[in-house]
């Protein structure tokens, strides 16, 4: 975010702003320093005379804050909610002004080489929301895609979900939004021979700079009923498909801290519907180390299971390669759906002590 609307955003926050200091210089980071004000809470001298918060300042990027003093540090544009919360105050409106800043601020960032061909044209003088809902529209529906009709998605799956195609790029584009249903970009599946995918042309592939660590892919607006959380974008086509509504993909296996609190904020069950292989096991339940002791302190089951109920789905026969994107009807999905077993902090393995995705448990 660019100084004036770190500026502007401190006024609605009514931090003091009018002395700052900075570190940092125009070719590295750039830091402004002002007072830090979760002091009161935070502090144990309940002020920060010596100013102690941290804000990057990034003309075309997202910014953070981090106090020195107190160690509290995150994304700018989740301040007001988290400062809402000591405060007692309703910042809803003013984060979703900083989300916006931030997000046209990455869209006028020079975009990287693979998007130099981009067959958008971006009109940059349009406000950013009808920007973003040009953005959206700029790809046509992919109504006419063999490829989605081949992946079982009938005509009201697409529009559904909203999906596009570029025809540019031979990719159905899955449209991403945050949990204020704000559009953030795409990410996009290419639909040739798995035997064309290159580091040039890769599977998939996201679109400005779609951010995935604070991302899931999920329908536009609220849904409400049991909430799977797959890996890919057709483990998600798949579970909406068969009327699973407020599922999400996690869009990479990657565990960050922003999705966790989205999960805990929304506070309803999750259903982990993983891949049934190694690498959706060790998403869900962490790692061996080489010490043959299993290494949960990034595995998703672990982190959440105490703040929400976390119950898996499971398959018939461990690590067979299954994902939920090749289950075929809705019979079977629910079958599965409905022998799901709650997650208690005991991480599921065979009688040989194989990590296993599926009912059977430590022998
Ligand atoms: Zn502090």
């Amino acid at each position: 975010m660019d100084e004036k609307s770190i500026r502007h955003l401190l006024t609605r926050l009514s931090i003091p702003h009018q002395k700052v200091t900075y570190t940092g210089s125009k070719q590295r980071t750039r830091w402004m320093t002002v007072s830090c004000p979760f002091a009161p809470w935070t502090h144990a001298k309940k002020t920060d005379a010596n100013p102690s918060f941290g804000i990057t300042i990034k003309d075309g990027d997202r910014s953070a804050y981090k106090c020195l003093s107190c160690g509290l540090k995150g994304r700018l544009s989740g301040l007001p909610t988290r400062l809402g919360g000591y405060r007692k105050a309703d910042y809803s409106k003013i984060r979703k002004w900083a989300e916006m800043a931030e997000f046209s601020a990455s869209m006028n960032r020079p975009l990287p080489k693979w998007e130099d061909a981009d067959p958008v044209a971006i009109d940059h003088n349009e406000s950013s929301e009808r920007h973003v809902e040009g953005t959206v529209h700029s790809f046509p529906l992919a109504l006419e895609s063999r490829y989605l009709r081949k992946r079982g998605l009938s005509y009201i799956d697409i529009v559904r979900m909203n999906i596009r195609y570029d025809h540019y790029r031979q990719r159905v584009l899955f449209p991403v939004y945050d949990n204020s249903d704000v559009f953030r970009g795409f990410t996009g599946r290419s639909i040739l021979n798995r035997k064309t995918w290159t580091k040039e042309i890769p599977k998939v592939k996201d679109y400005y700079g779609l951010n995935k660590r604070e991302l899931f892919l999920k329908l536009l607006g609220k849904h409400d009923g049991i909430k799977l959380v797959g890996e890919g974008l057709f483990d998600f086509a798949t579970f909406v498909r068969f009327g699973y509504l407020n599922s999400r993909a996690i869009l990479g296996t990657a565990l960050t801290d922003e999705k966790i609190s989205i999960l805990v904020d929304e506070a309803e069950p999750v259903y982990f519907f993983m891949d049934n292989d190694l690498a959706g096991w060790q998403a869900l339940f962490g790692n061996i180390d080489k010490d043959g002791e299993l290494e949960t302190l990034n595995a998703w089951a672990f982190r959440l299971y105490r703040e929400i109920p976390v119950w898996i789905v499971p398959y018939k026969t461990r690590l067979t390669g299954e994902d939920p994107g090749s289950i075929s009807s809705k019979e079977e999905l629910d079958r599965m759906v409905r022998s799901a077993w709650l997650f208690t902090g005991e991480a599921p393995f065979d009688r040989a002590g194989v990590p296993t995705l599926t009912r059977r448990r430590r022998a």
